[in-house]
């Protein structure tokens, strides 16, 4: 699987489905952004926030997988 990519206002989010291993500590950590009943169920726009980013980057650094990744805005753009 791809990995693919999710848009949010201040940073994007990509997600590797191949490689998740399911550990939830994603929508665990931040439930608004990650959110497995809503389709996308990853939505970066929720945190539109510095304090809700710097928390995006928090959670997405603890995946154990590397599943997801953090794209900052100035990586491809
Ligand atoms: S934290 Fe990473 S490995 Fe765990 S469910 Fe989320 S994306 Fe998958």
């Amino acid at each position: 699987m791809a990995r693919k990519l999710y848009r949010g206002s201040i940073i994007d989010v990509t997600f590797d489905g191949a490689v998740c291993q399911h550990a939830a500590e994603c929508v665990r950590g931040m439930p608004t952004v990650f959110d497995t009943t809503k389709r996308p169920w990853i939505d970066p726009m929720q945190a539109d926030t510095a304090e809700g980013a710097a928390q995006l980057r928090e959670v997405v650094g603890r995946c154990p997988s590397g599943a997801l990744l953090i794209g900052e805005h100035e990586e491809h753009r």
